[in-house]
């Protein structure tokens, strides 16, 4: 008889798992989510808010897919797990069996109790559900207050003010998401932001949300002691594991599920994948919990293999990741982290209209080629990974920067400033 996989979530992990089951085996497959029947692409959501998409063209695959390639969807809620008994509960009381059970059950939004933080018109990012609140506490206001300075922080105050709202931003940190930039990036951002037209309040924190009638909020209170006017306050401060139906059931858990290097729980027959799986022993120089979409496919694809028995390891290879500040695209390739380790140098460049900036990182000892920040400027993903694989050094890496300009015509210019500002300050090295 043909194994059962019930997978749990059908975001980019749970479904791109469910489809690397079906590519390579006949098993029985059912995929369980609470938001929505059909997996869309979360990273969307903004433009729908901004009116540039409509939900239906975030979905990637028609939803005939499904039937067709026997992939059974579930609209439900799955309130517990059985592990001893391979099976879990929904919330209409329904009771599945399974042989392979995944979770892939993504984040929630953090909210780290302020009062207030309930009221109408106070709300965190993540899914369409938090979408439509928004549509709705957002229509006929005037001001925003948005906290929490990361790229969901960034991208509700892009979508806010796309709505004629205007917004302050308030970051706890001195600079905006200084945790995981460089100082002269994170000042970069900041310009941006101010540009804009966003009262950007650094180095302040949230202290309580308060409301005229005790329903919807009417105000903030800020930790300098400001009182800030507002209709809609949107919680960005980072997102955690969604994890919490699973305690009791037997699987491990720290801040998200736990796994080894094949998405394996404790329990043999359970997997993790995705946003909510965190590595017991992290892969060398990545992290614990990896909280990003190209990961999650990643994640899926591995699970997949193990679950039709091939026993595949995860292999992501070298750090990346992409976003964009309003129009400022931003890349990065390699681990560039705020600070540089002792055994590492850096050098930063920025051209004189603040439009664009590199910086490239490498290892003081070898003078081998780490990693690279890209603002403004768009580099090919297979040349900054053989630079990473083959530890290029850095000159060589600099005087070919052309080679990872992704189209050379709109991004021309830059490579000669680059190089000679190196060589200028730098710092001959040689190699
Ligand atoms: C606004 C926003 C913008 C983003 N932009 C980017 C970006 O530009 N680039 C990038 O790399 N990443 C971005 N991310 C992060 C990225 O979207 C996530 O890393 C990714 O979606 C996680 O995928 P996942 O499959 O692990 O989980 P999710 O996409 O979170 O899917 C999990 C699903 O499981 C369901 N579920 C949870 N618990 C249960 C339960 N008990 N029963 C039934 N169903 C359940 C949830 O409802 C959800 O639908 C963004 C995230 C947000 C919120």
């Amino acid at each position: 008889m043909s194994k059962k996989v019930i997978i749990i979530g059908n975001g980019i992990a749970g479904i791109t798992c469910a489809r690397h089951i079906r590519k390579q085996s006949i098993f029985d497959i059912t995929v369980i989510s609470s938001e929505s029947k059909y997996f869309y692409s979360r990273t969307a959501l903004m433009y729908i808010y901004m009116g540039h998409m409509k939900h239906e063209h975030t979905k990637p695959y028609e939803d005939s897919f499904w039937e067709n390639n026997r992939i059974n969807l579930v609209q439900a809620h799955v309130e517990q797990i059985s592990s001893a008994d391979n099976n879990i509960q929904l919330n209409d009381g329904t009771n599945l069996n399974y042989d392979f059970l995944v979770i892939a059950t993504g984040s929630k939004s953090n909210k780290f109790g302020w009062p207030g933080q309930d009221l109408q018109g106070v709300q965190g990012l993540y899914n369409l559900q938090d979408l439509q609140t928004m549509e709705q506490h957002t229509k006929d206001i005037k001001h925003a207050v948005v906290v929490g300075g990361g790229l969901i922080g960034i991208e509700t105050v892009e979508m806010l003010l796309s709505r004629n709202i205007t917004v302050s931003f308030l970051i706890r940190e001195r600079s905006f998401w200084d945790t995981v930039l460089p100082d002269e990036e994170s000042r970069m951002i900041n310009k941006i932001i101010q540009h804009h037209k966003v009262d950007l309040q650094l180095g302040t924190e949230l202290k309580e949300i308060k409301s005229h009638n005790g329903a919807k909020v009417t105000s903030v209170i800020t930790g300098n002691g400001e009182e800030i006017n507002c209709g809609f306050v949107a919680l960005t401060v980072g997102v955690s594991p969604n994890i919490s139906f699973i305690n009791n059931s037997g699987v491990e858990t720290d801040r998200g599920v736990l796994i080894d290097h094949n998405f394996r729980t404790n329990i043999k027959n359970i997997f993790a994948i995705g946003d909510c799986a965190q590595f017991k022993t992290p892969l060398d120089g990545r992290k614990p919990l990896e909280q990003v979409w190209y990961t999650g496919k990643l994640h899926g694809e591995t699970a997949a293999k193990n679950i039709v028995g091939l026993n595949a390891e995860y292999l992501p290879g070298h750090w990346f990741n992409s976003a964009k500040f309003f129009d400022l695209e931003y890349q990065t390739y390699g681990l560039v982290l705020a600070q540089k380790a002792d055994n590492e140098d850096w050098f930063w460049w920025q051209d004189k209209k603040g439009e664009k900036g590199i910086r490239i990182l490498w290892d003081k000892n070898t003078l081998s080629f780490k990693g690279i920040n890209a603002f403004g400027i768009r580099l090919r993903h297979e040349i900054c990974n053989d630079w990473l694989n083959d530890k290029t050094p850095v000159n060589t890496v600099v005087h070919q920067l052309r080679k990872a300009n992704f189209d050379p015509e709109f991004f021309k210019g830059y490579e000669k400033e680059f190089a000679a500002a190196f060589n200028h300050q730098n710092i001959l090295i040689k190699n």
